[in-house]
């Protein structure tokens, strides 16, 4: 079996979690056994199901640190998805590396920058040792470029606040500040 990883990354609205969910039904046509992870905080959709904005879903099981997935992994999975990678801690890479060793493909989407404009780990890490990456773009909602950048305009400055539209949009270079720009 040929293990490998694939990232999926981009601003919020660039379809990540849609292009996860293609992939994985895909690897389900081809009869492979699928398992699809992610982090107990995001609840905004659904409390077990991976959804998009457009409300695409898939089962998951939600899990509160990545070194659970080897708990709840089945002999059969050939294919791990996991989405929403930034909300893991570092571990997030380790698991990733042995999952794909033992001869799995992993697909990890999430946001490769935080709402400042930075980094946000594990997916800068991930981006450099996987053997595919995808960056995804979603449409400025000022001009309607391509939108590289999520633009916090609500809430306070911490890292996370998980959040939709109420608290986001996808914006360009141009149009994205690296503060909290209220309507
Ligand atoms: P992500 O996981 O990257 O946040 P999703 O896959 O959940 O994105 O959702 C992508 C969908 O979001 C698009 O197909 C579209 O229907 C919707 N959407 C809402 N706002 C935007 C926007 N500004 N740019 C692009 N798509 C948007
Ligand atoms: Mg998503």
């Amino acid at each position: 079996p040929r293990g490998w990883i694939e990232v999926v990354v981009g601003s919020m609205f660039s379809g990540k979690t849609e292009e996860l969910i293609r992939r994985l039904r895909r690897a389900e046509f081809a009869r492979l056994q699928i398992q699809v992870f992610k982090p107990i905080i995001d609840k905004r959709y659904n409390e077990m199901a991976v959804t998009s904005h457009d409300l695409t879903t898939i089962d998951s099981l939600p899990i509160h640190d990545a070194e659970e997935i080897w708990n709840h992994l089945k002999p059969g999975t050939k294919v791990v998805g996991i989405d929403e990678g930034q909300f893991f801690s570092q571990n997030l890479v380790q698991v990733v590396q042995d999952l794909a060793d033992r001869g799995i493909r992993v697909i990890i989407a999430g946001l490769d920058t935080d709402w400042q404009g930075k980094p946000f780990e594990p997916m800068p890490t991930l981006m450099a040792i996987a053997e595919s990456v995808t960056k995804q773009h979603a449409v400025c909602v000022v001009c309607g470029a391509q939108a590289s950048r999520t633009q916090r305009t609500s809430g306070g400055d911490g890292q996370v606040l998980v959040g939709t539209h109420d608290a986001y949009e996808a914006r360009c270079r141009q149009h994205f500040k690296p503060e909290v720009d209220k309507p």
